[in-house]
């Protein structure tokens, strides 16, 4: 495929393979965009112009459909010829000059519009792989093409990821897949349950579950050791080398990839790991002839293997766990800055009202009370939607403190109101209440 755009070159003699050899010849394979200073060369070779875009496949081209066409070319090059029937050889000259210059016109984008030219697939891999993972997934669960696409297309839940996280996330272990991996990131609900909410991925366990069904798939280790028996009933706990592991606190509050190192802590396993576990135990004790060096050694090796890859699990779990950890203190900081941001935003803006909000008068309003707790950065809509609010509750509270002051010293209420104002975070709301109903506030009420 010639991956260029916007040249023109010529195509060195070969052996003519088309029915009208004489248009192989001297080709002039124009991508060049047309008019302009060069427009001139255009017009010297227009009858020998190939519109490469018009080349049969090169729009709707699939991944692995060339192999499978090239093949067949060359199985039967005469009859492919006679039923594709190539535009090349079997357009005639004249649309065919058309179709190109209405093929190098730039596509419009128009709300409203399909376009009509669809995206190559090999563009879809470029805009896919520079995609936030948790879109993919969000895209492959809701559109059915690219479903297919992403599932076919392994190598983009990688670069996308790599994109989007850089190195700091570590790799998938072994039999976890990119998609596997990203679904367990940024997928929700329980897998086992099916409960909507469940956020919580458990990576020792490589499962997102809600806390009651993580309550009944797990249990502690002195109820696995009973379990971890032979075909005769021998003790052959050493095998739980061989099980992913968590930890419990002592309130049963799961608190990481195990196993525990303390007293307090308490190793946990999933209960379907152990059941595998014992049936295949006793499926190779059977199998092989007990008592022997070789079935010793091979025992070694057996659990060996197992426990080397549930260590890689484990190493893989607490780095995921570590990097969620990360994330939320960069979340929890990067809110905190939104948040200081905003205040100091919206203080500047009250400043440059008239008549100006100092920022006394607006911290006791509660509109900006509750704007300053959003994380979020501030914007002219924010202040826009807040000023209103602001400017009427700043002259509430102007005009309630002088009526305070206009009051005769024997009816004041500070002893009462103002504490109680405070606390609600609504200081107008018991005068103004007073003054609506057609009394005045408390007085000598108390
Ligand atoms: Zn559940």
């Amino acid at each position: 495929m010639v991956n260029a755009k916007y040249v023109a070159f010529t195509v060195n003699k070969q052996t003519p393979f088309l029915q009208t050899p004489d248009q192989a010849y001297a080709t002039v394979i124009n991508c060049r965009r047309p008019g302009g200073k060069r427009a001139g060369l255009a017009h010297e070779v227009r009858s020998h112009n190939v519109p490469l875009a018009m080349v049969e496949g090169s729009l709707k081209r699939k991944r692995g459909d060339e192999s499978r066409k090239d093949s067949e070319h060359a199985a039967n090059p005469a009859a492919s010829f006679g039923n594709d029937a190539t535009p090349l050889t079997a357009a005639p000259a004249r649309p065919l000059l058309n179709q190109q210059w209405q093929q190098r016109k730039p596509t419009r984008l128009r709300r409203g519009k399909i376009l009509s030219k669809g995206v190559d697939l090999d563009c879809w891999f470029i805009i896919l792989s520079y995609s936030d993972p948790a879109q993919l997934l969000e895209m492959r669960s809701k559109i059915a093409s690219c479903y297919r696409f992403l599932r076919d297309n392994p190598m983009l839940w990688k670069h996308s990821r790599v994109y989007y996280y850089g190195t700091d996330m570590p790799d998938p272990p072994p039999g976890l897949t990119e998609f596997q991996f990203a679904h367990l990131r940024h997928g929700h609900g329980c897998m086992d349950c099916g409960a909507p909410n469940t956020r919580k991925t458990f990576w020792a366990f490589l499962r997102r579950m809600c806390k009651d069904c993580l309550n009944t798939q797990v249990i502690r280790e002195y109820d696995a050791v009973a379990q971890l028996r032979g075909p005769n009933g021998e003790d052959v706990s050493y095998i739980r080398a061989a099980l992913p592991s968590g930890i419990f606190d002592s309130w049963g509050n799961f608190v990481g990839v195990g196993p525990a190192s303390t007293h307090a802590l308490k190793t946990i396993y999933l209960r379907s790991d152990v059941q595998k576990l014992v049936a295949e135990f006793h499926k190779e004790s059977n199998e092989r002839d007990p008592n022997t060096e070789e079935t010793a050694t091979w025992w070694t090796e057996w659990l060996a293997d197992k426990a080397k890859k549930v260590e890689e699990r484990q190493m893989f779990a607490k780095k995921m766990e570590q990097w969620e950890e990360m994330q939320r203190t960069a979340r929890t900081s990067d809110y905190t800055a939104k948040k200081l941001r905003r205040k100091n935003f919206f203080k500047e803006k009250a400043s440059q009202l008239d008549p100006p909000i100092s920022i006394k008068e607006l911290e006791a309003c509660p509109a900006y009370k509750r704007a300053i707790t959003i994380p979020k950065d501030p914007n002219s809509t924010s202040w826009d939607l807040l000023k209103p609010k602001i400017v009427k509750e700043a002259a509430e509270n102007a005009a309630k403190r002088n009526m305070e002051e206009s009051r005769p010293a024997t009816a004041s209420t500070s002893g009462i109101s103002t504490p109680t104002g405070s606390l609600d975070g609504y200081p107008h709301t018991q005068p103004y209440l007073g003054m609506i109903m057609g009394m005045p506030p408390h007085n000598g009420m108390y």
